[in-house]
């Protein structure tokens, strides 16, 4: 959490115009970090004034940037709300992160709706992940990453842990960087380097190459990954077997008529074209 604060002010103070959001995404909620519950959208990072932060938080002991200290002190007691009200369950790794994903597009549109006509913020998001990925939420984040890439966000995303095939997609679809980080001691470096410049900024950097993008989806009846399967054509479910519903929308596929009532219908009609054809 100090690195992610660290990256965080830094962005901050990078430009003035500059806006953060930092969303949690947890096993059983996600939930904005900052601007907090206590927080006015907009109005402290503009006025730069401190008291309109409703904040009990006394300011910097450090020397730290006032501002930064106060909403570091936010992010903190908010994390440490948030793990003090999610119950422990020892076998859940997935976080929700396909909603996080959507609240943090939520938040964009928001915020971009409450500016002047004309202007528009240029916005990013950055997914830090330590968690599993969750193949139950594969249908909701595709969707996600899709809405992302039409109002030209890119998603980032800099994993701690397994390698995310999901987010390796969402990185490439939508433009962003993909990196799992080799020692995670480094990550503010990793953060300040890679993840803090802006697209513009990055191609004039030496980035870490690109990863090789997987890009086999995994069927929905047993969550293996698959080159070639079946597509629901309404909702398109992929599966590694055929099979005559389709478990995620209930469509009913019409099915081909078996071969062996054609070839007979053919050979009543036409027996010689029955007998080339078998
Ligand atoms: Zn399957
Ligand atoms: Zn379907």
């Amino acid at each position: 959490m100090d690195a992610v604060m660290v990256m965080g002010n830094s962005h901050l103070v990078m430009r003035r115009s500059n806006r953060l959001a930092i969303i949690a995404s947890h096993s059983q909620e996600s939930r904005f970090l900052y601007p907090g519950k206590h927080w006015k959208l907009g109005s402290f990072a503009e006025s730069g004034d401190v008291n309109s932060a409703e904040s009990t938080s006394s300011g910097s002991k450090d020397g730290k940037y006032e501002l930064l200290a106060i909403g570091n002190d936010i992010i903190t007691e908010e994390i440490k709300d948030l793990m003090a009200k999610t119950e422990v369950r020892a076998q859940l790794t997935e976080t929700l992160l396909a909603g996080s994903l959507a609240k943090a597009l939520c938040y964009i549109y928001k915020v971009n709706k409450e500016l002047e006509a004309g202007r528009e913020l240029k916005s990013r998001i950055l997914v830090i992940k330590a968690a599993e990925d969750s193949a139950a939420q594969y249908m909701n984040f595709m969707n996600v990453i899709f809405a992302a890439q039409k109002q030209n966000i890119l998603i980032d995303a800099c994993v701690l842990d397994s390698e995310s095939g999901l987010l390796q997609q969402a990185s490439d679809i939508t433009g962003g960087l993909y990196l799992k980080i080799p020692q995670i001691q480094s990550l503010s470096q990793y953060l300040l380097w890679v993840f803090l410049p802006d697209p513009e900024q990055r191609s004039k950097l030496v980035l870490p190459p690109p990863v090789h993008v997987d890009y086999r989806a995994a069927c929905f009846c047993h969550r293996n990954l698959i080159e070639i399967g079946y597509v629901c054509s309404v909702c398109l479910s992929i599966f590694c077997n055929f099979s005559p519903i389709c478990t995620t929308c209930e469509t009913a596929f019409r099915i081909a008529l078996p071969p062996i009532l054609k070839t007979k219908k053919k050979k009543s009609k036409l027996p010689t074209l029955n007998y080339l054809t078998s």
